[in-house]
């Protein structure tokens, strides 16, 4: 029997998941990958294949409330009939915070999913979705074991300064400080950097994450020692729908002036701002694209968004001493020629020189001559869990048996 791990991401109305076959020290080989959407109202089911042909779909009525445990026990019968040699071991889920204490992918335990539920004022809109699938798992599935994977945990090897914000020592002592997120995409990213070129494996690199969530890492010889996210997943970058970071005062002016609740407040950082919010139009760097030639808003919010990330590798670059390669990772990192055109324009001073053809083929390496190079490297944060998790089942067992 071939044991398969689940690899699960969960959103307030979706599931994601991929299932990959762990054949003893080999890299996980994905099988089947797909999405539950529409959880809670009208459910929507699809599975493909590892080159992403459909096997099967299904949709429910919002009558039949398909939520997510109804959502993961339809995920654990679809494998079971289809897994024909293979046997289910464990699931590894995405957790968006893993606060001071958790450093490391972990087993869950129920001290784990305590620490866990502690750390949900932290990332109010993120972590209760990530928590419900572990448990629901323990409930309806007891004694599969569970591993949690951190966005928060390849940043804690940022120095103490790096992560430390200006304010009253106990606010520390809260947990109040810079953690960042998007860690398994960068921990992807810093895996590969080797087969594309050594010296980035070795030296000073600024990997740009620019999707619906978008944030910066400085890593040097492969490890983080900067980032622009902080706190909370609203920091640094505009995004999609986030502002990324403004005056606090703003928040302050919200509640006072403007007679928000913090709920209401919270609701317009996180869903109502960032591209969406400045244009006015949409979250979608493909409709902005295609509207910015004729419309002002539109075009106004692509701007910042390029003039923030230029402004911000500006900041890394000091952090890092100097700068060697730039990745572009993610939805718009990976696909929008504009965005990664006008970016490396705004980096002239840095010494980048832009391939125009080899931007306009996806790369890998978008640039040319003496300078710092840049280049797109496809991110895989799934495949990241599945490592983590096959990594943290070999020790325990390893554990046990000694
Ligand atoms: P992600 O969160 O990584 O899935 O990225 C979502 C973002 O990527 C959205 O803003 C999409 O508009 C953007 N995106 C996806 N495909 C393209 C594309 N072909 N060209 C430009 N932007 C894209």
């Amino acid at each position: 029997m071939i044991p398969v791990l689940i690899v699960l991401n969960a959103g307030s109305s979706s599931l994601k998941f991929q299932v990959f076959d762990m054949v003893d020290d080999a890299e996980p080989q994905l099988v089947w990958k797909g999405l539950y959407e529409g959880l809670g109202g009208s459910a929507h089911f699809v599975v493909k294949d590892n080159d992403g042909a459909a096997l099967d779909e299904m949709t429910w009525s919002s009558g039949d409330r398909i939520g997510h445990e109804e959502a993961l026990m339809h995920l654990v019968s679809w494998l079971r009939s289809h897994q024909e040699g293979r046997k289910l071991a464990a699931i590894g889920h995405r957790v968006v915070h893993g606060g001071q204490s958790f450093s490391a992918p972990v087993l869950v335990d129920d001290s784990v999913v305590e620490a866990l539920e502690a750390l949900v004022p932290l990332a109010p809109l993120h972590q209760p979705h990530n928590l419900e699938p572990i448990r629901i798992v323990r409930r309806r599935l007891p004694g599969l074991p569970q591993i949690a994977c951190f966005d928060t945990a390849f940043h804690q090897t940022q120095s103490d300064i790096a992560s430390l914000f200006a304010l009253p020592r106990e606010m520390r002592d809260l947990g109040v400080r810079r953690y960042g997120f998007h860690g398994l995409s960068y921990e992807y990213i810093a895996s590969t950097l080797r087969d594309y070129d050594p010296r980035l494996a070795d030296g000073k690199v600024i990997v740009a994450h620019l999707g619906n969530g978008a944030s910066l890492c400085a890593l040097k010889g492969g490890v983080s020692v900067a980032t622009t996210m902080g706190f909370s997943a609203l920091d640094g970058l505009p995004m999609g729908t986030r502002c990324g970071a403004i005056d606090a005062g703003v928040v302050f002016f919200m509640l006072r002036e403007m007679k928000l609740s913090p709920e209401e407040a919270e609701r317009m950082l996180y869903t109502k701002s960032g591209l969406l919010g400045v244009s006015g139009i949409s979250n979608d760097m493909r409709v902005l694209r295609s509207k910015a030639a004729s419309d002002q808003d539109a075009r106004r919010a692509i701007n910042l968004f390029v003039y923030r990330i230029t402004r911000e590798i500006g900041s890394l670059v000091a952090a890092l001493g100097g700068i060697d390669g730039l990745v572009f990772t993610a939805g718009i990192g990976e696909n929008d020629v504009a965005t990664r055109a006008e970016v490396i324009s705004g980096l002239s001073w840095a010494g980048f020189s832009l391939h125009e053809a080899a931007n306009s083929a996806g790369g890998p390496q978008i640039t040319f001559g003496t300078g710092p190079t840049a280049w797109v490297i496809p991110t895989n944060e799934e495949l990241v869990i599945a490592r983590q998790t096959g990594r943290v089942l070999d020790a325990t067992r390893e554990r046990l048996a000694s």
